[in-house]
């Protein structure tokens, strides 16, 4: 049934983040968008009378997080005080050796609706029993771009993994679910946990089925060293295996030279970039503001729960811009514009999806209700667009967030999760972490 919703403020997240006063969103009997733009050009008899949503507020785009391991919350708070390296190997992964496919499913649950509640309506995930992830996603109502890992570690063979997503998309297509909510990736890993011919076997695989492949390049500067004397850098090893051939998205991205930044602009790969993880585990601060000038689509993630702790994107939002600031004693690195638009078109974009991330017609209707009723915006709507932008980013966050639609569908009212009970998704994850201790 098709919706119309009429808001105070509307940003759309196109190319000029452009602000929207009395604006309105329609939503077609699908679930995409059909109108966004001022209300007094919007057509008539879009939506019938009882289904008009007046809001008061800020209607933008679902966030979308562009690189996260939802189901760590299960492992959240744990090893926090040490170095990436050591944390997995001592903590990380011999907790996770435990985990059973229902406790991922309840790490999904509750990571998905977390992430709802704070208006983030499309992860990006690479975790173990992805299709128990994927059952909790098409739960929650939220949206997910997904890959199982592939990784050689004693007793996990790169080969059966690897055979398992193709065997998935096989079966299911790349995309599934009402509102085309589910997206199946390939995950490698990492350079440093696979060998060569692994990644030639995934860049292969996936280049056959057009699908997009989610990989953690260069994150820390020790953990890739051997890739780095035998190729000269992960970028360069991921070109001469065949990954920057089809869709990529490198996740951290930190340790990149002049030369990798524009391998990576030439292939089209996106970026996630995670400045909270990379800033809590010390792996440095990625290039942000010479991937941009670079044209290198970027977008924002926010790491496990495990690494960073919670998956707030709107906290990526404020780092990423701070951090891009203190790097380059610019304070007019990335604006807070920007920051929005990372956060949303940018993320899409980073996935190679043009149906999400911003509220164009033809786009999925995940959209975002931001209430005023907050001393962030005590100042009032009445204020230049770009303080208004201000208030929003850097004073605002998660906690204004109220109303969630995926493809249409309100998922999230007054700040809770309509389709999960999130006391019940807690509940079952302090029941599912008694055993992982
Ligand atoms: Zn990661």
């Amino acid at each position: 049934m098709s919706l119309r919703l009429h808001a105070a403020v509307v940003l759309p997240a196109d190319l000029s983040c452009s602000v929207v006063r009395d604006g309105v969103v329609d939503v077609d009997d699908h679930g995409r968008i059909s109108y966004c733009g001022p209300a007094d050009s919007a057509p008539a008899g879009a939506a019938a009378p009882e289904r008009t949503r007046r809001l008061g507020g800020i209607l933008l785009p679902g966030l979308v997080n562009a690189h996260a391991h939802s189901p760590m919350v299960l492992l959240r708070g744990m090893g926090g005080d040490l170095p990436l390296l050591r944390w997995l190997r001592e903590v990380i992964w011999p907790a996770e050796a435990k985990l059973r496919p229902e406790d991922v499913r309840a790490g999904m649950t509750l990571g998905s609706a977390e992430m709802l509640s704070r208006g983030v309506t499309t992860s990006a995930e690479m975790y173990f029993h992805a299709d128990e992830m994927a059952e909790s996603v098409l739960a929650t109502g939220a949206r997910v771009v997904l890959g199982a890992p592939i990784i050689d570690l004693p007793g996990l063979r790169w080969q059966t993994m690897l055979a398992e997503t193709e065997r998935w998309i096989d079966a299911d297509g790349l995309r599934f679910g009402d509102g085309d909510r589910v997206e199946i990736t390939y995950a490698p890993h990492s350079a440093y946990t696979l060998p060569v011919e692994a990644l030639e076997a995934v860049a292969a695989s996936a280049h056959d089925r057009g699908a997009l492949v989610q990989i953690h390049v260069a994150e820390a500067a020790d953990e890739d060293t051997t890739q780095r004397a035998e190729h000269g850098s992960v970028p360069q090893l991921l070109e001469k295996v065949g990954l920057l051939r089809g869709r990529l998205l490198a996740a951290h991205a930190v340790h990149l030279s002049d030369a990798d930044i524009a391998l990576l602009a030439r292939s089209g790969a996106g970026v996630a970039h995670c400045p909270g993880s990379n800033a809590k585990l010390a792996s440095g601060i990625a290039r942000l503001t010479d991937l941009r000038a670079a044209s290198v689509a970027v977008g924002l993630g926010t790491d496990g729960p495990a690494s960073n702790d919670d998956l707030d994107l709107w906290e990526e939002l404020q780092l990423a811009a701070m951090f891009a600031r203190l790097s380059t004693s610019d304070a007019t690195a990335v604006r807070a514009a920007d920051a929005l638009l990372l956060a949303t078109r940018g993320g899409a974009d980073a996935l190679g999806r043009d149906d999400i991330g911003a509220l164009e017609p033809g786009r999925w209707a995940d959209l975002v209700h931001v209430d005023l009723d907050d001393p962030a915006f005590a100042t009032g709507l009445d204020v230049p667009d770009e303080q208004l932008l201000a208030n929003l980013v850097w004073a605002a966050g998660s906690r204004t967030v109220t109303d969630v639609w995926v493809a249409g569908r309100q998922v999230v009212q007054d700040g809770e999760p309509t389709r999960v009970d999130r006391a019940e998704a807690q509940a079952a994850v302090a029941e599912a972490a008694v055993r992982l201790r």
